[in-house]
Parts: C-alpha cells; structure tokens; sequence
C-alpha cells in the first residue's frame, strides 16, 4: 500500500481501538489486533477548532466537503460529486397530524448521485481509498450501497465489484448493473454477504467500504449532524428519528453533533437520539426493549431489505446512545411501513423507499406513545428514495383509471370513481 503525506493543515492524526483505546497509523484497517474491538478516526479538535468558522464552512463548496475539516481525509482531491446538502423540510401537514409543533424531514431521498444517504459515506470513503493508493473498490451491500459505491467509483474511474444478496429489489440491482461495475449476487443474506466480502478483502487487497475502510466510510454519516445543524441556523435539535441498519449512521449523527459543540460551533444541549428498525429485522430495539447491553443476531425477513441487518456491527452502540440521551429504539411491521410511505407521500410529498417508510412509522408510534413530546423540535431522517423499492409498494398504490381519449369517456370515469370514493367514505365511517 503507498502512504501518503500528510499535508499540515490535515486534522486526521490516526485510527484509534474504540474499545482499549490502542493507536493506528491511519491505514486500511478496521479491527484492533489486540481486542478485535472497532477502530475509529482521531482528530486534532483544536486545529479543527483554529481552521473553522461557521463562515468558512458557508463559504465552502455546496456537497459535505464543506465540513472537509471534519472528515477523515488528508488529500488536496477530494471526490466532489455533488453528495450532501440535501433539503431540511419543515413540515406542516404531517406534523399537524401526529401534533408535533416543529417537525423537520432531513431528505437524503433526494442525495447525489444516487438517491441515497450512503453517497456520504461512499464519498469520503471512495477519497480515502484513493489517498491510500487503492485502484479497485469494493462492497457488500443491502442495495443502496451498491449503487453509491458503483456511481462513484464510475466517477472516480475505479475499478469496482459488487457483492449483493441475490434477492434485492430489481431498481437497486439495475441501479449498480448501469454503472458497469462486476456485480455478484451471493446466494445469501446481507450477514452472510459480509462475512465473504471480509474474507475477500483479505485475499484481493481491494478497499471495501464497509469493511477495511470502514473506519473513513462510517465518518461520512456525521455530514447528517452538520448539515442539520447549519440548515436549523447553527441550533441543535431536541430529538432526532433515524433508521438502525447496522447502527453506523444513528450514532455518527450524535457524534457530528457533539464535534460541533466540541468546536464551538453551536451552543451544548442535549439531543433525544431514536431510531427505527423493521420488526422482521430488529435485534437492536429487541436488545433495547430488554434492557440487554448485547446484541441476538436475529435471520431477516422483511420488506425493508437496505436495513436488513442481522448482526449490526454498531448495534451496542446504537442502545447504548439511545439509553445515554433518553431516547428510545422502536421497530413497526411491514404493513406499518407501507403505511408509512403513503404517509410521507401523501402529506409531504416525499417518496421514499422501505427504510423511510420504517422511520416514519417508529415517528408516529413514538408520538403516539407519547416518548416525543409536542414542543420537542425533532428531525427525522429520510435516507433513501421510493423508486427503488417499487415492488414493496406497488400493490398498494391503487391503478390508474383507464380511459378513451373522450370527453365522454373521461366523465363517466369521474362519475364512477367520484360514486366509489362516497361508498368508500360510507364504509369508513359507520
Ligand atoms: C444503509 C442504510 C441505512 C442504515 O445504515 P447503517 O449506517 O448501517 O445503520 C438506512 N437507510 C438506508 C436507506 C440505507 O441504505
């Protein structure tokens, strides 16, 4: 592997075990060889502290680069595709109905390049393989992160393979196959897709995403932090709802949170952190409801397939934030979800994939449950888009109605479906 030089103003001084706390050059390397407990990057906060104003950063480029100072990159090239700064919504209609006063929706439905929140974690982790000398990238995906790390690595002119399970839904496969990348669908589930990648990183020597990079990879979700802070006018909010997949971007959200009081870029207050999980996947809020602090790898079966994670890697972390900031962890059935989808649609106009639909159902259960107060100004995550998933909701949409190209023909459509809608109504309200 080449080492680069590290430039002066680069803030990255090393990986760091997050469990001994043993120190490591910053490598290709994601377990401590002592304890085999996760490493994570280490920062100089007061050279961050010294490079950045809450200017500086606005004056940056428009994608996550503008908290560069923050990411674990050492590089004068960075990989800009245009990932980040995604929409902070205020919601109006769908706050009104769970009674919430101030509810914001993150949209990283709408993220460059590819429709999802994982084009920050593939960006910075995509720059770091390049600094590190790395010519072939690589990933085991759930769907989503196929598809960034393909785009990207297309952008990047990086050779790429894709290591999926064999049955994810047709818009994530045809939104890798496009990029030209070598996919592999391993006859298998997300857990066990991983455990052949890990050996394969072994032998190849390939930078993998979420696994030999993942120390870089995983830096990239605090951009959801920042972002949200700067986007609330550099306040933070009082409670956040995020997805739990393998638990990374729920806690690198605190994380980002906390680096900016650390800073001195927002004022410190406590953040309510909650995250949602599919119940046909949830052994991080069955391990948070029982008041375990480990995790039962549990076998997948549900529609939320990019949050299908069995063994999340970051699970006991996730519980342990959510306990630590009185938050709570939630899962919600697969016909939640499809409810949950039509609910964001249809009062916000977002459309989203199973893992938003999964967010926003833990939202309404939660506010339901009364674990999110009214006056609470909450922020809930949405990571990726509905024309990726249409399968899971397809049978539930309704069809269109079929018609001649007649006026005639149009009126007595209007007729008929105008007739349905009162018989509808009737039935609902007997
Ligand atoms: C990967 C993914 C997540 C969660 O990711 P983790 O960091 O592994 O918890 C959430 N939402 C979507 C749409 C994803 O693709």
């Amino acid at each position: 592997m080449t080492q680069v030089s590290v430039r002066s103003t680069s803030t990255l001084k090393g990986l760091r075990c997050r469990e001994c706390g043993e120190a490591y050059p910053a490598e290709a390397r994601h377990v401590c060889e002592f304890c085999f407990g996760p490493l994570e990057a280490v920062y100089d906060y007061d050279a961050i502290r010294a490079l950045t104003t809450r200017e500086s950063i606005a004056a940056g480029p428009h994608s996550i680069w503008r908290y560069r100072n923050f990411l674990p990159v050492t590089g004068e090239q960075v990989i800009d595709v245009g990932t980040g700064m995604t929409p902070l919504i205020r919601s109006h209609r769908l706050a009104r109905q769970l009674g919430l006063k101030a509810l914001y929706i993150k949209n990283d439905a709408v993220n460059a390049p590819s429709l999802s929140f994982k084009d920050r974690v593939v960006s910075v982790a995509l720059t770091r393989a390049r600094e590190l000398g790395f010519t072939t990238v690589s990933c085991a995906s759930t769907g989503n992160l196929a598809n960034s790390t393909a785009a990207i690595a297309a952008q990047a002119g990086l050779e790429c393979y894709i290591f999926i399970p064999s049955d994810l839904e047709a818009g994530k496969v045809l939104g890798t196959l496009v990029y030209g990348p070598q996919v592999m669908a391993v006859e298998g589930n997300y857990d066990q897709v991983n455990r052949l990648c890990s050996e394969v990183a072994d032998r190849h020597g390939w930078g993998f995403v979420n696994i030999n990079l993942r120390p870089y990879y995983s830096e990239g979700s605090k951009t959801l932090g920042f972002e949200v802070a700067e986007q609330l006018g550099w306040q933070l909010p009082d409670h956040v709802v995020a997805p739990i997949a393998s638990g990374s971007l729920f806690t690198k959200i605190h994380k980002g949170f906390q680096e900016l009081i650390k800073v001195g870029l927002v004022e410190d207050k406590p953040v309510r952190m909650s995250g949602a999980q599919a119940t046909g996947c949830s052994p991080v809020s069955q391990a948070f409801r029982e008041g375990r602090d480990f995790i039962s790898p549990v076998k997948p079966s549900t529609i939320a397939k990019s949050i299908a994670i069995g063994n999340p890697a970051d699970g006991v972390y996730a519980i342990d934030l959510a306990r630590k900031t009185n938050g709570n962890i939630e899962d919600v059935s697969d016909a939640e979800i499809i409810e949950g989808i039509k609910l964001l649609a249809q009062t916000e106009g977002i459309f989203t994939e199973t893992a938003g639909g999964t967010t926003i159902a833990v939202l309404k259960k939660l506010c339901e449950q009364g674990k999110i107060r009214p006056d609470e100004t909450t922020v809930v995550y949405i990571t990726g888009n509905g024309l990726k998933t249409q399968e899971a909701i397809s049978p539930y949409v309704g069809e269109p109605l079929h018609i001649d190209a007649s006026l005639e023909s149009f009126e007595r459509a209007l007729e008929r479906s105008r007739t349905l809608e009162r018989l509808e109504w009737q039935q609902t309200s007997v």
